[in-house]
């Protein structure tokens, strides 16, 4: 039996190259990743696109600031028509949780045939940046392409006009699902205070970035022999400076509770609260994200 061993997992690193104006983030999900899947019984393709969700989610969600108790990132996605319906995933301070709504029937009818298109027929995407206080804003972007992960690109390509790369990775082992992912983008000359005349893709910083970037392997985003610094250092030891940051540590967190229904609900009126009733007088509340359901006595 294999005793505890570092993984270098449910961390999230934030880093940035000052000599080519980029920041990235780097996360590696394994603990996590298999408690938010253990509240549900998904199949193979539902679980790889959750996987590859909270991955994305720990990614942008690492960009707020970690000063903020209530900033929060939220990422949604709606189809009209599509074998998937829902899929939510939040990440706030640190704790992740997602789930997802699906027609098994359809999905057992898809085979291997599990792409974008295919899960989410006419779908969309949308990323949603609360940034404390109350600030918020969204951006939506059509689930088109390969993968989420390339929805996320465009999104910030095109609602943000910041040029971004994110590579994501998933797999099942004995011990349970790993996934992990890297996300970086070029933050135009100056940056903050100063104005951005245009977006250029084709920055020659930008271009050496996302190469090097883009030469990263599942393999070695997965390594669990790997620390994240590893990674970062085998991808950009060449750069002038890299300037890594002090790493978050990731936990599966929900923020339902008895209190939290219990306090939402008594804001209806008495007579909308009897309707709510069960047979046992009580009011039951599901949470999606745990697959639990709440009896509430008020
Ligand atoms: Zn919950």
């Amino acid at each position: 039996m294999e005793t505890s061993h570092d993984t270098f997992a449910d961390k999230l690193l934030g880093f940035t190259l000052p000599s080519r104006n980029a920041r990235a983030r780097i996360v590696r999900l394994d603990r996590v990743l298999d408690e938010i899947l253990s509240a549900h019984d998904y199949p193979p393709p539902i679980t790889h696109l959750l996987s590859e969700a909270l991955v994305l989610a720990a990614l942008m969600g690492g960009l707020l600031k970690a000063d903020s108790d209530d900033a929060q990132l939220t990422m949604q996605a709606q189809t009209r028509d599509g074998v998937v319906s829902l899929l939510v995933c939040d990440y706030r301070g640190g704790c992740l949780r997602g789930y997802v709504d699906f027609d098994a029937d359809r999905l057992a009818d898809l085979g291997a045939n599990s792409g974008l298109s295919a899960l989410f027929g006419q779908g969309y995407l949308a990323i949603t940046f609360e940034t404390g206080g109350g600030r918020r804003y969204q951006g939506i972007v059509p689930l088109e392409g390969d993968s989420l992960s390339e929805a996320c690109q465009m999104y910030f390509s095109q609602s943000e006009q910041v040029p971004t790369l994110i590579r994501a990775a998933s797999s099942s082992n004995s011990s349970g699902r790993i996934a992990a992912g890297l996300l970086i983008q070029h933050l135009a000359d100056g940056e903050v205070g100063r104005e951005r005349l245009h977006v250029r893709m084709d920055h020659p910083d930008w271009e050496h970035v996302s190469i090097m970037t883009a030469s990263v392997t599942h393999e070695e985003l997965l390594d669990q022999n790997l620390s994240l610094e590893d990674v970062v250092w085998r991808l950009f030891h060449e750069e002038d400076g890299v300037r890594i940051q002090p790493g978050q540590s990731l936990a599966r967190g929900c923020r339902c509770s008895p209190a939290h229904y219990t306090s939402v609900i008594s804001r209806f009126p008495e007579d909308e609260r009897d309707a709510m009733r069960g047979e046992n007088g009580k009011i039951a509340v599901d949470c999606a994200f745990c697959a639990r359901t709440f009896e509430l006595a008020i």
